[in-house]
């Protein structure tokens, strides 16, 4: 018990609520005691150590996945169609998120219920630019940055913009045993050797962000009922879209493309999506996965061998959804305007995330960092989504299982 992160970290959250809820008071915000500086202390303290770590983390590991993804799609004539039918797929999750949320507008009746004060320092955006060459202009501006500005004033766009021009680079000019390789896969083992040391204390994070949060919110009881609202409706609407794409947009996609009845592909698909549902992880779903594509959806070893693995890490349909979906809700609650700039930078963002996000339960939090500071977005924001992100987990993953089952098919029919 006491090795189980995830535990640990739902009791310290449960903890930082219960205990500010009995002890806190309101009059802690204008002259904070010796325990809520302590605790303001933990968590500074935490993110620094988070933030220490995001540009490093993005840059190396995102040109060792180009680099893997590189180097296996170079050996196989079926990589170009599979990356385009994975890059298409999340688009479509993502679209389908943003296109709802910005015209059923689920959270703007609430007042923001946190402020953000002075921008976030990772917001690097100019939040005023309108019209879409401004948008575009300020985009290029931003991804356009030489790599050492980028890592050192935390530009979220130019280190993705940096690492992946490197890595694909790396693809085409160095030969395959190059040390080069080596030497960048051994700097993400160390670095995620210490991402490893910080996680440990992540349940001190929590604990303290949360205390914080409770105390910030029931200052004010009408937000905190709103927020509660906000919370379980921003639930609602993850589930409800993610439904929607695994039930309608794939099952439909599959259908257009190989002429699958949908209702047969979601019964021979069952199964892996049931172990996905309850692992909440795509890498572990993969043996199950690989023997429905040959067994039940009859696609031939070469494909399946090559597009499902590679599925499993870089295609999360509903990773991408989620993550654009935490992002516009976040914003919200911080009351943070979306402009055009941010729109399209949650887009990207969401994007890379879910490509570099591991197929493992709760990965795609470390990439929701990315997209946070991205969007200015304040890093404590990520407390509020591991509340819930648990039960969400299940769902997307089983749908980000779907979506190579699906690709695996498309591929198999597109080389016919
Ligand atoms: N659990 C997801 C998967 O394995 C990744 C995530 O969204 O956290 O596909």
């Amino acid at each position: 018990m006491l090795n189980n992160v995830t535990l640990q970290v739902l009791l310290a959250a449960i903890l930082g609520v219960v205990l500010a809820l009995a002890l806190g008071d309101s009059a802690w915000l204008d002259e904070p005691g010796v325990v809520y500086q302590a605790v303001l202390l933990l968590k500074s303290m935490f993110l620094a150590a988070l933030r220490m770590l995001i540009a490093p983390l993005i840059f190396f590991s995102l040109i060792g996945g180009i680099c893997g993804i590189g180097n296996v799609i170079r050996l196989r004539a079926l990589g170009g169609i599979t990356v385009i039918y994975y890059l298409c797929t999340t688009s479509i999750a993502i679209l389908l998120g943003l296109f709802v949320v910005f015209f059923v507008h689920p959270w703007t009746q609430y007042p923001p219920v946190m402020e953000v004060g002075e921008l976030a320092p990772g917001r690097l955006l100019d939040p005023n630019s309108g019209p879409m060459s401004g948008v575009m202009g300020s985009l290029a501006s931003q991804l356009l940055t030489n790599p050492f500005t980028a890592l050192t004033e935390l530009n979220i766009l130019g280190i993705v913009a940096n690492a992946f021009l490197i890595g694909l680079a790396m693809v085409l000019a160095l030969p395959q045993d190059s040390p080069v390789f080596t030497v960048v896969n051994h700097i993400n083992l160390v670095i995620s050797r210490v991402l490893g040391w910080i996680i440990r204390l992540l349940p001190i994070g929590i604990f303290a962000i949360l205390f914080d949060f409770t105390i910030k919110l029931s200052a004010d009881t009408g937000h905190g009922q709103a927020f509660l609202t906000q919370l379980l409706q921003f639930g609602g609407v993850v589930v409800l879209l993610t439904l929607i794409h695994g039930l309608v947009v794939l099952p439909g996609i599959a259908t257009l493309m190989t002429g699958m009845n949908p209702v047969t592909l979601l019964r021979k698909i069952a199964r892996p999506m049931l172990v996905a549902f309850s692992t909440s992880s795509s890498s572990a779903t993969l043996p199950v996965s690989m023997r429905t594509a040959s067994e039940e959806l009859e696609v031939s070893e070469s494909v399946s061998s090559f597009v499902l693995p590679l599925g499993a890490t870089m295609n999360m349909d509903g990773t991408a959804l989620f993550e654009a979906l935490a992002a516009v809700f976040l914003a919200y609650l911080y009351g943070i305007e979306l402009t055009n700039v941010l729109i399209v930078t949650i887009f990207l963002m969401s994007m890379v995330a879910s490509i570099g996000a591991p197929g493992m339960p709760s990965a795609s939090m470390a990439g929701m960092q990315m997209v946070l500071i991205a969007v200015g977005i304040p890093l404590e924001a990520i407390a509020i989504l591991l509340v819930i992100e648990r039960p969400l987990d299940t769902i997307r993953t089983a749908v980000n299982v779907e979506g190579d089952l699906v690709g695996s098919l498309v591929v198999q029919s597109r080389l016919r």
